[in-house]
């Protein structure tokens, strides 16, 4: 094993996520392969197994504690680089319908690679948000969104909430989310139909810090919305 399968079962088991051996083989798979492929092209900064157990599986699987994904739920994970919280979460939950969008296509590249070596299903969309965003086949047709470490709040809300079903949710997952990031996204949020439910701060097994940010979408976001991505950078909301 690549990794140590007692640690990472006993570190999801925090979160009140149960791995079986399937969850823990596919995880393993997945480790060694973002390590192997991460020499030649350059996905993530985490490498070593305890690394990558703590800092990408541990914080992605602690998203299952607060956010409740009904069986078979259309989610997209947004920005998703090397499949983070995505891929982790397929893992954990095979009945998830997946959808991981990035505008970077060597990520995609590798994501497709990974999902065939732990023969799991999803779309793999090469694409920036704000344009799947205006897609009729994506606009408002998710459950959930998740997104870690994309964006500053006010402009990701502009990326994400389009995507998301009235009724749905958007999960910002955050290394830490100081008071004036929520207080600059306030506007953002009710211009595009939504409200904050509720903000988890939490620790990694390392002590580490994370926040995520629950966010409902309470009415359906005006047409206008998401606008181009140089209006988004120039004027966020
Ligand atoms: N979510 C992953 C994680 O937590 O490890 C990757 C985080 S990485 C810092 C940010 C990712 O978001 C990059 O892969 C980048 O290509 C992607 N990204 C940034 N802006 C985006 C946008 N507007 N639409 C889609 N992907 C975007």
């Amino acid at each position: 094993m690549f990794l140590d399968a007692d640690a990472l079962r006993h570190s999801a088991e925090v979160f009140g996520v149960f791995l079986d051996e399937t969850a823990l083989a596919r995880l393993d798979t997945y480790a060694a392969f973002l390590a192997e492929y991460n020499q030649k092209v350059n996905l993530t900064a985490i490498t070593d197994p305890a690394g990558i157990a703590v800092k990408h599986f541990e914080d992605s699987l602690a998203l299952l504690r607060f956010l409740e994904l009904p069986q078979g739920c259309r989610m997209a994970d947004v920005g998703t680089g090397a499949g983070f919280p995505g891929v982790v979460l397929l893992i954990a939950r095979p009945d998830l319908q997946l959808t991981l969008m990035d505008s970077t296509k060597k990520k995609l590249v590798f994501l497709q690679q990974l999902l065939q070596k732990l023969d799991l299903s999803a779309a793999v969309l090469h694409t920036r948000a704000e344009e799947a965003g205006q897609n009729p086949s994506y606009r408002e047709q998710f459950d959930v969104v998740t997104a870690r470490a994309v964006a500053e709040l006010r402009v990701l809300a502009e990326y994400c909430l389009p995507l998301v079903k009235t009724g749905g949710q958007f999960a910002a997952m955050k290394a830490t989310l100081i008071a004036d990031e929520r207080k600059n996204a306030a506007h953002a949020l009710s211009v595009l139909g939504a409200k904050v439910e509720a903000q988890q701060d939490y620790a990694l097994s390392n002590g580490d810090g994370r926040s995520l940010l629950l966010v409902k979408k309470v009415s359906q976001t005006s047409p206008k919305y998401p606008r181009s991505s140089a209006l988004i950078a120039k004027k966020p909301l």
